[in-house]
């Protein structure tokens, strides 16, 4: 692979990865205030897309708009031949998820909080956008898989539950899905690879567990990416979900 793109969602997930890599900062579309970086690591350019503050609030524009957008430019202007969703997340311990693990997507992105019951655009809602085969990945670095289902709230309502039960989702973020839309828009293989702040389903808040929890999954997040880089330099992506 000669060019790889990571989108990411916040400053704090982004920092340790942009560190390791000694990314520097790459003109990104005015107006917009993404931050885009980039680096070479393996004989493979990496350019690191974050989503940036919002102006008017101060803080990192999380969720699925700032996502497309971002992503949408990003897969445009550098035409990568993989492109990564990269963050922290939610997991559930009913799944096996623990705090500290990281996960690849597995076949599929998914919406949890887009109900249309209205004739043919039920499934529209709940999307179904293509990820990449990384058997061969998830089995070499020893990380786990599992379906990325988005939505633009931090919590789980009663009905995101019931959604997310029905799509057998096990990692919960609020970008992944937008970014594999674009990706399938435009054709590029697309990659998640998330580190868990949080379990969903545990007594804990899940604010207080994403604040404590935010800085060591980032330094995992960091870890994997790394990692992934150097083990799809020299391949292709094919050769991320092995031999069938
Ligand atoms: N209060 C936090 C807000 C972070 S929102 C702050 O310090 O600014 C959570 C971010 O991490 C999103 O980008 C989302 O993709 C991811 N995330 C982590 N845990 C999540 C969960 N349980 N549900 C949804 N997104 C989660």
């Amino acid at each position: 692979m000669k060019r790889i793109v990571i989108v990411m969602a916040m400053g704090a997930e982004a920092a340790p990865v942009l560190e390791r890599l000694g990314a520097v900062a790459r003109a990104s579309p005015p107006s917009l205030s993404f931050g885009w970086y980039v680096a070479e690591r393996s004989g493979c350019e990496v350019v690191v897309a974050v989503n940036g503050r919002d102006p008017r609030h101060g803080v990192d524009k999380i969720g699925t708009q700032p996502a497309a957008l971002n992503t949408y430019l990003a897969l445009e202007q550098h035409r990568p031949d993989l492109v990564i969703t990269a963050g922290t997340a939610g997991g559930w311990a009913r799944a096996g998820g623990r705090i500290g693990d990281v996960y690849l997507s597995e076949t599929h992105f998914v919406y949890h909080d887009r109900r249309i019951a209205i004739p043919g655009y039920e499934s529209y809602g709940v999307g179904s956008y293509p990820a990449v085969r990384a058997d061969a990945l998830a089995r070499v670095l020893g990380l786990r898989q599992g379906i990325v289902t988005t939505g633009n709230s931090l919590d789980e309502t009663d009905d995101d539950r019931r959604m997310i039960a029905a799509s057998g989702a096990s990692v919960k973020d609020m970008e992944g899905a937008a970014v594999a839309w674009v990706a399938e828009l435009l054709d590029v293989p697309i990659l998640a690879v998330k580190a868990i702040t949080d379990l969903v389903d545990a007594h804990a808040d899940t604010v207080a567990q994403f604040e404590a929890n935010l800085a060591m999954a980032s330094d995992r997040l960091c870890e994997a990416l790394v990692a992934v880089i150097d083990w799809c330099a020299p391949r292709s992506v094919d050769d991320l979900g092995g031999l069938s």
